[in-house]
């Protein structure tokens, strides 16, 4: 979208390493990427929730989390009124591997950070191979791998985020080959406060723009979050 006036910056290695193994995983579960954003859109909530109390500006509007469709765009989007993120946060959070679980992950597979100095690709052909090996054993699912699971079904992911309590607004965009940009967001297109990831869903994965998937998906995986959640379909 606004990708072209972005700066370009490259994934840390383990995060590119991840997001390869991610779109090659064939035998895993692609419906938790649902669950993973809501978990997200819930913990931005929370954190605002929390910061509520201290600072009374943003005691304001109810949380809530809107899932929707865009048949016609081939977008799902899943929208909170949470804390948000700034410029530096979208790249720290976005860009790095910071989680333990996802460490566990990459050396559950192979993919040890060390052997991602070297960057050649028989290791990753190693790692992958190994999953392919373990087809009943859901690592993804059982690790919980978080935002970047979005890219088992998404070719683009752009992610519109506002700070509470912040004037600017930033859009985070990447096809998930290596690199994404950050690029300034004019407000109105920005939430008021919090985060719109919008997965442009790809070839394989167009079932994810069927609201009775989508249903099904909450009612099996995120039945009990702490903020509601509304499904719209964008009409036309
Ligand atoms: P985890 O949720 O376990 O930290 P994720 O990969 O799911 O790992 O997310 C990484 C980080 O990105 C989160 O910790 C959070 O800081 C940030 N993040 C992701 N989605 C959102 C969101 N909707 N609103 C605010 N921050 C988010
Ligand atoms: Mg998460």
């Amino acid at each position: 979208m606004t990708e072209a006036a972005g700066q370009s910056q490259a994934f840390q290695a383990d995060v590119a390493r991840l997001l390869h193994l991610m779109v090659h995983s064939i035998y895993s579960d692609r419906d938790i990427f649902l669950r993973e954003l809501l978990s997200n859109a819930a913990d931005a909530c929370e954190k605002l929730r929390y910061e509520a109390l201290a600072n009374a500006e943003f005691a304001a509007a109810p949380f809530k989390i809107v899932i929707a469709l865009d048949k016609e765009a081939g977008v799902l989007s899943v929208e909170d009124n949470g804390v948000g993120m700034t410029r530096e946060e979208l790249a720290d959070s976005l860009g790095t591997i910071a989680r333990s679980g996802t460490r566990a992950f990459l050396d559950r597979l192979g993919a040890r950070p060390e052997a991602t100095e070297g960057g050649d690709d028989a290791e990753t052909a190693e790692a992958e191979a190994g999953a392919e090996k373990n087809p009943h054993v859901d690592l993804i699912g059982q690790f919980g791998i978080g935002f970047y699971s979005a890219f088992m079904v998404a070719d683009r992911v752009d992610v519109y985020s506002r700070r509470a309590g912040s004037n600017e607004a930033f859009v985070w965009s990447s096809d998930g080959k290596g690199a994404f940009t950050i690029a300034p967001l004019a407000l109105d297109q920005a939430p008021e406060h919090g985060t719109r990831v919008a997965l442009h869903i790809n070839e394989s994965s167009k079932e994810y723009l069927d609201p009775y998937k989508i249903e099904q998906i909450v009612r099996e995986h995120s039945s009990a979050l702490a903020a509601p959640i509304d499904l719209v379909e964008s009409p036309g």
